[in-house]
């Protein structure tokens, strides 16, 4: 069976690693192929890429983002896998997504200093460069000067909605989200449906309106979640008509997380790695 992972970050948003060492660990854990899904920015995936090209043992590099949207007051996220990156309109789009981050960015600073903590903006710039400014570059600046005693400090006493210096984002909607990952030739599938603090009527909902906008799979499992969520998860993409995916979601080497492992679908279900297949996306 082939050991496929949809959902990484590398530090073109709010991952640890380059695309490059990305690759070389995805490489040491075996997998077959791999989607880079940053937040809002693509940027990560032409630099993997040229690092896999360079690689004696075969991966396949799917090209894939991780929009932003507010739905009824919550942030929820929309990956899209195996999206044209060339296309002119989506960079123009993610782009748009760019500026909404540089808004709230310049608000969350402002913020942070009306706290008595050092204006972040400038450091904020320099750590993103060329990618997106997440709220985690915030974090990890406000526990490097001590200002709290760790990043998830930071967002519990600060960042997380709604503390004191969480600023409410100018996403898109699910809608547009899912308009701009088909126009762009990609696979809409929604991240994470367990994570969000939604009762499931309330989830049932936001699927509803997802299919309803073309969007095509959820992730059903992820190597924390338990038996019993990833046994809803399963029961909410067949119940929507929605194919399976897997991801980790991996943002930095630690414990918890690592790519490719524990992403097994359990179940016989149709799945996106089967689409992304028949695409021929996968080698
Ligand atoms: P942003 O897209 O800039 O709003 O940042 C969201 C990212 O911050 C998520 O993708 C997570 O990686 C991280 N994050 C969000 N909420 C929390 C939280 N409560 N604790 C730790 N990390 C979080
Ligand atoms: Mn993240
Ligand atoms: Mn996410
Ligand atoms: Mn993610």
């Amino acid at each position: 069976m082939k050991k496929i992972d949809l959902h990484s970050h590398t530090y073109y948003s709010d991952g640890a690693l380059s695309p490059a060492e990305l690759v070389l660990r995805a490489h040491n854990m075996q997998l077959d192929a791999l989607a880079i899904t940053d937040h809002d920015t693509c940027l990560g995936v032409v630099e993997a890429r040229a690092v896999q090209a360079q690689q004696a043992r075969p991966m396949s590099i799917i090209s894939g983002v991780e929009l932003s949207t507010a739905w009824e007051g919550q942030d929820i996220h929309i990956l899209g896998l195996d999206v044209n990156i060339d296309c002119p309109i989506f960079q123009q789009r993610l782009a748009q997504q760019g500026e909404a981050r540089w808004q709230r960015a310049q608000k969350i600073a402002a913020k942070l200093q009306s706290f008595g903590m050092p204006d972040y903006l400038p450091q904020v710039q320099v750590m993103a460069g060329q990618g997106q400014i997440t709220r985690v570059h915030f974090a990890r600046l406000m526990y490097q000067d001590g200002s709290v005693a760790s990043m998830q400090t930071a967002f519990n006493r600060y960042l997380a909605h709604p503390k004191r210096a969480y600023v409410d984002p100018e996403w898109i909607s699910v809608a547009t989200a899912v308009k701009w990952i088909t126009e762009a030739g990609g696979i809409a599938v929604v991240a994470h449906p367990s994570r969000y603090d939604l009762k499931t009527k309330h989830l049932r909902r936001l699927l509803a309106e997802f299919v309803q906008a073309g969007g095509q799979g959820m992730e059903v499992t992820n190597a924390s979640m338990s038996p019993s969520k990833t046994e809803l998860m399963l029961r909410l993409a067949d119940e929507y008509q929605l194919l399976a995916s897997a991801g980790s979601d991996f943002h930095f080497p630690c414990r918890w997380t690592e790519l490719g492992r524990g992403l097994q679908i359990a179940r016989e279900v149709k799945k996106v790695s089967d689409l992304l297949l028949q695409r021929g996306a996968l080698a």
